[in-house]
């Protein structure tokens, strides 16, 4: 038996035309989307991120800006950036690209980005509202993932999953969107003891780690949906978390690296961009 390969670029291209069909309709009423991406410094990995970003943006026909600044930029003329975006109602959308540089107070920054615009879901109230259940901008990794999830099995109610990873960005708000879905969630760390047995019970197993070729294949339940967060640059090319040639094996589903929660990273800014738009005209959020 070979697992099921769940394929993201395929799944991230048809939310991508749905959006962009949407995009029409709004746009037919006088309404065009935009999405404000501002990144600080030449770090080579986030220019490629806001380039692919700016593209798809356009691609599904909303308005796309993006602000570079220097890496010395003063954080407060960052702030006033912020600020002019929050007040502009043309831009529905604000993503700022992390990592900031030093000198800059990370949390401070992503805070002044207005709650309704935060299409990242990183500001303490979006965050604060998905872990009290309610109508949350949910960060678009993690809901790219849950996505996936819905699309495979359905229901995830009752269903065991364990998250490995607690950041921020990715582990916490994947755990928190699995509870909402109704799943008994276990969320696991660098200091979890007898990691493997616990990722043996699981029947939806989520890697956000880090680290390539991390999750073996024994430790996979037969038949779980697998999905493999990490983006690992090494010898030979780019790798998940999860030892995928081994993992197919076992799993009864898998994203792979490339081709899996990537693209549906991307697609799901979109998404959040086009809600926000929905919500800043008083309409409902789109399905
Ligand atoms: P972080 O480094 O912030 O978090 C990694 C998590 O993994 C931490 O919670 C850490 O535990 C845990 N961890 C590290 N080592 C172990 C271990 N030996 N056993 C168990 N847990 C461990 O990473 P991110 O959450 O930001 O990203 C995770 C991965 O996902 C990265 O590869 C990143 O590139 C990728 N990524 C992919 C995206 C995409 O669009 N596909 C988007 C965002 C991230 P502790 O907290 O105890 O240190």
């Amino acid at each position: 038996m070979t697992a099921h390969i769940i394929d993201g670029k395929a799944f991230a291209a048809n939310l991508r035309s749905r959006i962009a069909t949407q995009v029409s309709a709004l746009k037919e009423r006088g309404i065009t989307p935009g999405l404000a991406v501002v990144l600080v410094g030449e770090d080579p990995a986030s220019q490629v991120y806001v380039r692919s970003k700016g593209k798809m943006t356009v691609e599904v026909g909303m308005n796309s800006w993006q602000h570079k600044l220097p890496a010395d930029t003063p954080e407060a003329d960052l702030l006033a950036l912020i600020d002019t975006l929050n007040n502009d109602p043309a831009v529905n959308g604000i993503l700022v690209q992390l990592p900031l540089p030093g000198h800059m107070d990370e949390s401070a920054v992503i805070n002044s980005i207005a709650p309704e615009k935060d299409v990242d879901g990183f500001t303490l109230l979006n965050v604060g509202l998905l872990a009290t259940g309610q109508k949350a901008m949910v960060p678009c990794t993690p809901l790219g993932c849950l996505m996936m999830l819905r699309d495979h099995l359905g229901s995830l109610s009752g269903k065991r999953a364990v998250v490995i990873g607690r950041s921020n960005i990715v582990g916490k708000p994947m755990a928190q969107l699995l509870l909402r879905d109704s799943a008994t969630v276990t969320i696991a760390h660098s200091r979890t003891t007898d990691l493997e047995a616990i990722c043996r019970e699981a029947d939806i197993l989520v890697a956000a780690v880090g680290r390539a070729h991390f999750v073996k294949a024994d430790w996979i339940k037969p038949g779980a949906t697998v999905i493999d967060v990490g983006i690992n640059r090494t010898d030979d090319g780019l790798v998940g978390d999860v030892d995928y040639a081994e993992a197919v094996k076992v799993a009864g589903a898998i994203t792979p690296v490339p081709g899996g929660v990537g693209p549906m990273t991307i697609a799901c800014l979109l998404a959040n961009t086009l809600t926000a738009t929905a919500r800043a005209n008083g309409l409902p959020d789109p399905e």
